[in-house]
């Protein structure tokens, strides 16, 4: 009998046929763990929108940088939760400044884990937004002299990859100048290039703790209803010098992902943020899907999509669950 259609079954016929003919892989090298410092002592805040993340202070960091090495997560994306804060973010580029400590830290007690530190000054302002504030607007060139000390400071601290995220015009330049004059010519930036104003953000801002006090981030971060202006924002990233580009968020997101990916030869990161995270716990908790066979689904499909690398609290569930495949 002649043949009518084509026969796509013959590769999905056994686990090792589709296994063979697997296009897309998870790796513990494709993820990069959030980790929330918090200044202080004998804190261990679970997140009580995101099960399982915790803030911690630096007496236990030790215990927690342990089970993120034994999870077999190489790399980690530091954000700081000061004591202090004040209208210009002393926090965020002192010397003292609690990512930096932890930064020297874990540099000495780990020295093979990659540290990206998120560079912004929201976690470290009193008003909570990403800039220098007068009356009610962010200032772009006003503070993009506190992000390039930032950037510097986290760089002195032994940071291995820097990662501006507060969406200020020019700040790619202006910190890739701030670490070549500082000697810093070999830390890479890897710049938050494409960042929407998400409401996937809400947990965050209970983890970080730098929710704006008045307005909101509309005027710097993007409009979810726009793709020409992701072009935009990469394209002026990649010609300042971006050395990755991150798209953020995930999920709502993955047709940007993928122009990016065909657009720039840089590798492409994904943040994979707190409201995606909360949502599959939540579902997960209440048995309404399977947590494992999501994340990784949702995971390699980011990677499906385009992503080199995701910044994900599913880290250390993601290893362990690889790790049990294998
Ligand atoms: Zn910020």
């Amino acid at each position: 009998m002649e043949q009518q259609f084509n026969r796509h079954r013959r590769l999905r016929s056994s686990a090792s046929m589709r296994s063979l003919v697997r296009e897309n892989h998870l790796r513990p090298e494709d993820f990069i763990y959030p980790l929330f410092i918090y200044e202080g002592e004998n804190i261990r805040n679970e997140v009580s929108s995101m099960p399982g993340v915790f803030q911690v202070s630096m007496d236990n960091l030790q215990a927690e940088m342990e089970e993120i090495v034994a999870h077999g997560i190489k790399s980690v994306l530091l954000f700081g939760i000061p004591k202090t804060k004040d209208a210009c973010g002393e926090q965020a580029y002192h010397d003292h400044g609690i990512v930096q400590v932890a930064t020297r830290y874990i540099k000495e007690k780990f020295p093979e884990i990659i540290i990206v530190a998120d560079t912004c000054l929201c976690e470290y302002t009193d008003h909570g937004h990403c800039g220098v504030v007068e009356g009610d607007k962010v200032l772009n060139d006003e503070s993009l002299e506190l992000l390039v000390r930032t950037a510097v400071a986290q760089a002195k601290a032994g940071a291995d990859i820097i990662a501006p995220s507060n969406m200020m015009d020019g700040f790619v330049t202006a910190i890739r100048a701030g670490l070549d004059e500082a000697g810093f010519t070999e830390i890479p930036v890897m710049s938050y290039a494409v960042k929407y104003a998400s409401a996937f953000y809400g947990p965050f801002r209970e983890a970080a703790e730098g929710a704006p006090q008045f307005g909101d981030r509309k005027t710097y971060q993007m409009d979810p209803a726009n793709r020409m202006e992701a072009f935009r924002e990469a394209e002026s990233d990649v010609a300042e010098g971006a050395d990755f580009l991150i798209v953020k968020p995930g999920m709502p997101y993955l047709d940007i992902v993928r122009d990016m990916k065909n657009n720039f030869n840089l590798p492409i990161v994904i943040y994979n943020v707190s409201g995606e995270y909360a949502m599959i716990k939540a579902a997960a908790q209440n048995d309404w899907i399977d947590e494992r066979k999501t994340v990784l689904e949702m995971l390699v499909g980011m990677k499906r999509a385009g992503a080199d690398l995701i910044i994900t609290y599913h880290a250390k569930d993601a290893c362990r669950w690889l790790k049990e495949e294998e």
